[in-house]
């Protein structure tokens, strides 16, 4: 038998263990972890509405109406008229013809990548694709070919040398790094060599593009441009959940063929109606995303100043980029010992050697919470730099 307590050993010495906090109370920047108010940098309630007062009203006014439970899956008796109606209202919001709404991110990528590729296909991945993504060209048992991260010559050089049906996958705002796809060039490869492209774009819906339809939407990307557009709900929208848009014919194909859609319980149907309410404010919420951008750029300003090593990105996602594994712990800690909560990401989640601490801001946040950062971040630089954090 496998020795799981030398593993987790190994783990711990290597700086890699993982722990999980208890929160209790609502998802907000201020709190409470292990009974300790903390301010958060690290949620990806971006837009803040996780805990916004109209989205937890929609929930309660819709339970009497729908009930709580899912009941049975989508295909069998839990496809609620709730479900439909907020698969309508993704498909409109995104320009798609059709939408289909998954239960979470995760299973969305997992039911498209191995529904739309199978054996003797190829799967085009970038590097930094969310763990989502790589666990669904595993399962769809398609040959994988990862291109160096955002580089569309390279993957333009393995689609030329490929034959067979190609399907190629990006995220559209990289989940640790915070940088967006290119994506204009990833449709003119794909275009070109006949290759189905499928944008995940967990963190730049709600948050790029007008109205908050994301990314894809910012370039006035189309449906013939981007078939496959891949939405989450938890993240800027506030709920939870995920979806997938695109042609009326792909997505029946989906409701054939997606596992993950197929052999689970549907979601609440009440949490669809909640995640239409939502997107009510997501699609007014111009103010919001105005003032993350003002953070934003307030804080890489600072940040730099300050001599910390940012990423390339212009989204809430603002990584500091720290390298060894125990010294990014070390300066989470010190932040957390100055009230802050800021989680290090560690490898496998980000490559060796490219530990950070992984900043995310909110609309929720004022300008005054964006300074507790800054100066917590200025004390702990000087002991960075000793060699040591306090
Ligand atoms: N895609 C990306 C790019 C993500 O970052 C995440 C989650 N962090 C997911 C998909 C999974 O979404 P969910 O949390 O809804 O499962």
């Amino acid at each position: 038998m496998r020795n799981f307590t030398a593993e987790l050993e190994q783990r711990k010495q290597a700086g890699l263990y993982r722990t999980r906090r208890h929160i209790s109370g609502p998802q907000q920047p201020v709190l409470t972890s292990d009974g300790k108010r903390l301010l958060s940098f690290c949620s990806n309630d971006y837009l803040g509405l996780a805990n916004h007062p109209s989205n937890i009203d929609a929930l309660r006014n819709a339970l009497p109406e729908t009930g709580l439970g899912g009941a049975a899956s989508h295909l069998v008796c839990g496809h609620h008229e709730a479900h439909h109606l907020l698969e309508e209202r993704l498909a409109a919001f995104t320009g798609r013809s059709s939408a289909l709404y998954f239960s979470t991110g995760y299973m969305a990528n997992l039911g498209v990548i191995s529904a739309l590729a199978g054996r003797g296909d190829t799967v085009f991945s970038d590097r930094l694709n969310h763990a989502s993504i790589i666990d669904g060209c595993i399962l769809s048992r398609a040959r994988v070919r990862r291109y160096a991260h955002g580089d569309v010559a390279s993957l333009a050089a393995m689609l030329a040398e490929t034959g067979g049906h190609k399907l190629v996958v990006t995220d559209g705002v990289f989940s640790m790094d915070g940088d967006v796809a290119p994506l204009r060039e990833l449709v003119a490869v794909c275009r070109r060599y006949d290759a189905l492209l499928v944008v995940d774009d967990a963190h730049g819906f709600g948050v790029l593009g007008p109205g908050g339809r994301g990314s894809v939407a910012e370039l006035g990307l189309s449906e013939e441009d981007v078939p496959v557009l891949v939405g989450t709900l938890g993240k800027a929208v506030g709920t939870s959940g995920a979806f997938v848009a695109g042609p009326a014919g792909l997505m029946d194909y989906l409701v054939q063929k997606a596992r993950t859609y197929i052999y689970t319980t549907a979601m609440p149907p009440a949490l669809a109606l909640a995640t239409c309410a939502s997107l009510d404010l997501v699609e007014g919420g111009e103010g919001l995303r105005t003032h993350l951008q003002g953070l934003v750029e307030r804080f890489r300003g600072q940040a730099v100043a300050l001599g910390y090593r940012l990423m390339e990105s212009r989204t809430p996602i603002q990584p500091i980029m720290i390298g060894d594994n125990r010294a990014a712990l070390a300066l989470s800690q010190a932040l957390e010992e100055r009230g802050l909560l800021v989680t290090a990401i560690r490898p496998p989640t980000v490559p060796a050697g490219e530990a950070r601490l992984r900043v995310t801001f909110s609309a929720a946040h004022s300008h005054g919470d964006l300074d507790c950062l800054i100066r917590a971040l200025a004390e702990c630089r000087y002991s960075l730099d000793a060699g040591s954090v306090a």
